[in-house]
């Protein structure tokens, strides 16, 4: 290291110092075999290997049973918004969604070009500042599916654990911005989906963890690339998949196993997580944007007194080497993300920085 700078963007964001650099090697000459990962063939003994590399690593990783089945999808996790519905939601039925933020709405109204949706509870009375307590979910009766995002990337808030739903009905996760941040119990979902550029790699793939019965109810009229079957029976490799993110993701989830799993993984994002929050806590000049029952540790969001202070902080720490530190434009004020591969010496670089703008600019 280092002329890189610190990297708090909050998708496509970090990625691990030691993937990066062994992906350079990679991109030249993959594992000896005289040509570079974006070169081999999808179809090729090497490039099958990595796939069957990436889908046992993330089983064991996650503790992911038999009968889910791991898939590797295009389209981002905003595809995913319609691919759900299209799979699972039958002419007839109604899905209810938990609105908690941007995504879960843009997720709802997606889902509404395909059949019935209810709002089984919407964060929107608190601005999104809060995960409202689950006492206020009213259910649909005997809904196809419910539908959740465990961390809301944009508003920084995150559930903590998974909602009650009603008896056999799946529950749907769009976990794209925590994924792999903590363990995860995939028994208690019916499918997972991710896109990779928060915490699992490059950008231009989703990992899908879905219940294999559920990859049968699709309409077979659906297109070939819209069933979740396909993916299945041809083992993510019907047409040409993105195979240098593939090959990413595996990379990422080899380092998450050689960093502790999971566990690993929780504990350092809840240290680093802390040392702002802390900070943000005793600050008389930033305040956390939201609820501390609800505060995600991956995009902590907070702001100033005033919007021209907010531009003046971001526009001097990008001066100091601090990126990606503008909130998104529908919640405004600040947002760090602090995924996974995000170092805590950069956290703790931003507090000291912090600290001097406090000094600086208060009155
Ligand atoms: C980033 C993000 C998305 C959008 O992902 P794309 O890959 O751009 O489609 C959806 N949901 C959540 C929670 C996100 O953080």
């Amino acid at each position: 290291m280092s002329d890189r700078i610190h990297n708090f963007g909050a998708g496509p964001g970090v990625l691990p110092e030691s993937v990066l650099r062994q992906a350079q090697q990679d991109l030249w000459n993959l594992r000896g075999s005289g040509i570079g990962i974006a070169e081999h063939s999808h179809r090729g003994k090497v490039f099958e290997k990595v796939i069957a590399e990436a889908e046992d690593d993330i089983r064991l990783l996650a503790g992911i049973p038999d009968n889910y089945k791991i898939l590797f999808i295009q389209g981002g996790a905003t595809q995913q918004f319609a691919m759900v519905p299209m799979n699972l939601l039958p002419a007839g039925r109604t899905a209810d969604y938990l609105i908690t933020g941007v995504w879960a709405q843009k997720a709802h109204q997606e889902a509404g070009k395909f059949g019935s949706v209810h709002v089984a509870l919407s964060g929107e009375g608190s601005k999104f500042t809060q995960i409202p307590p689950v006492s206020e979910i009213e259910y649909s009766e005997n809904p196809a599916y419910v539908h959740l995002t465990t961390n809301n990337t944009i508003y920084g808030t995150e559930w903590k654990t998974e909602p009650p739903v009603p008896p056999g009905v799946p529950l749907v996760a769009d976990t794209s911005s925590d994924m792999f941040s903590r363990p995860i119990d995939v028994t208690k979902y019916g499918l997972i989906y991710a896109g990779a550029q928060k915490n699992l790699g490059p950008s231009g793939i989703v990992l899908v963890i879905m219940r294999e019965d559920l990859a049968e109810q699709a309409p077979k009229t659906l297109p070939t690339l819209m069933q979740y079957r396909t993916y299945v029976k041809e083992k993510s490799l019907y047409n040409t998949p993105p195979t240098f993110a593939i090959y990413m993701v595996g990379q990422v989830v080899k380092w998450i196993l050689a960093s502790g799993g999971l566990a690993g993984m929780a504990e350092r994002n809840a240290e680093k997580a802390k040392v702002l929050y802390d900070f943000l806590d005793q600050s008389a000049f930033f305040k956390p944007s939201v609820h501390r029952d609800s505060r995600s540790l991956m995009n902590i969001c907070f702001r100033t007194a005033s919007e021209e202070l907010d531009a003046k902080f971001a526009s001097e720490a990008t001066k100091k080497g601090f990126d990606g530190l503008k909130g998104h434009r529908s919640a405004g004020g600040m947002r760090a993300s602090l995924y996974n591969a995000c170092p805590k010496e950069s956290v703790v670089a931003l507090v000291a920085f912090m600290k001097e703008f406090e000094k600086a600019n208060s009155a």
